[in-house]
């Protein structure tokens, strides 16, 4: 059967094409699965407009997106967790499953990692795509495909608030009110934290926040001092917060969740930003505040999807603008442009 298998392809810095590719059969341990959402990431944007994120490079044009949900419609002969008509939200990252970190259940640390839309492994912003069956996670009733596809960008708020250990009680500092740093708060909260501030540069995006749940919101001017900005972080919260979640990777971001963060708590960095940071260590350490990495997520999507579906999480929040898989072109004007007021831009496949 011929099925027309509109493809968005990146074939270099701001040259992204609509374009028909090979459908490809299911493997034993695939599923076929036709595509309902992509949301674009800032990472899509970022290789759409750099052609690169750190090592990764686009040297042959890459099918992009990563953020996606589908209907299985064809099952290779082994599959038993999924079935036709089952849908999906699919986890972008397939690990080599026989290394240590696989072996560990670390499996977002593999080094051998397939991960869609990142350089040379082709993305799912295509009608059809077919995917490892073990890593696609089929949808509750009650849980549209929109929000399967928010489940990726979802998973990545779950696994920031793991590792803070964030819990009943907690006083939360997000920084940076962007798609991650928005869906940590909504994580955050069902986790039980007692306060949680967002903070950012612009304020419509904190206008969201409080939306969402926010406790409260802090405007950084960019004017202040660091010391000016601590003291009125601090203030909100009336005393320093116990968990700081970096979701900008900006370094003057990274160096005042070090700062602002009260002595021995948590400061998680999930924005990627510059290879290189300065960051104020001396004070880290004598004050011992842990600092750890966030990559990906692992073991999350479950997590994810249960927040939407027990109403936790209402993840539709953050998108602003929903376009046609024919529109992909414009849908990443939109995405890229900081006129737009874009969070979460959304494309439907059918
Ligand atoms: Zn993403
Ligand atoms: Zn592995």
């Amino acid at each position: 059967m011929h099925r027309n298998n509109l493809s968005a392809i990146l074939y270099g810095i701001n040259d992204l094409r609509l374009e028909e590719t090979e459908v490809g059969k299911p493997n034993d341990n695939e599923v076929l699965l036709k595509m309902a959402c992509i949301g674009i990431c800032g990472s899509d944007v970022h290789y759409l407009t750099k052609g690169k994120i750190g090592d990764f490079i686009l040297e042959k044009p890459m099918i992009i997106g990563h953020e996606s949900s589908g209907t299985v419609i064809e099952i290779g002969r082994n599959v038993r967790n999924l079935e036709i008509g089952d849908r999906v939200a699919v986890e972008p990252g397939i690990p080599c499953r026989f290394c240590k970190y696989c072996k560990q259940g670390r499996y977002n640390l593999c080094r051998d990692m397939e991960f869609c839309a990142t350089p040379p492994i082709n993305g799912s912003l295509r009608r059809f795509y077919k995917h490892a069956a073990d890593f696609c996670h089929k949808l509750q009733e009650n849980v549209s495909l929109e929000e399967g596809a928010l489940a990726e960008p979802l998973s990545v708020g779950v696994h920031a608030c793991k590792r803070a250990g964030i819990t009943i009680g907690s006083n939360v500092l997000i920084l940076g009110a962007g798609p991650v740093g928005l869906l940590t708060l909504l994580v955050a909260k069902a986790l039980g934290a007692k306060t949680v501030i967002l903070s950012d540069l612009n304020q419509h995006r904190l206008s969201l926040a409080e939306k969402m749940g926010a406790d409260a919101t802090y405007v950084v001017d960019k004017h202040s001092s660091e010391t000016e900005n601590v003291k009125n972080i601090r203030i909100c919260f009336n005393e320093p917060p116990d968990v700081t979640i970096d979701a900008s990777g900006a370094e003057d971001s990274i160096r005042l969740s070090i700062l602002v963060t009260r002595a021995g708590g948590v400061v998680v960095i999930v924005g990627m930003g510059a290879p290189e940071v300065r960051i104020p260590l001396m004070d880290a350490l004598v004050r011992e505040v842990d600092i750890r990495g966030v990559f990906r997520y692992v073991n999350d999507y479950s997590d994810a999807l249960d927040l939407i579906s027990t109403k936790k999480a209402d993840v539709r929040a953050i998108v602003t603008h929903r376009y046609k898989l024919e529109e992909t072109l414009e849908a990443f004007e939109t995405a890229k442009s900081s006129q737009s007021g874009a969070i979460k831009v959304m494309i439907y496949c059918e």
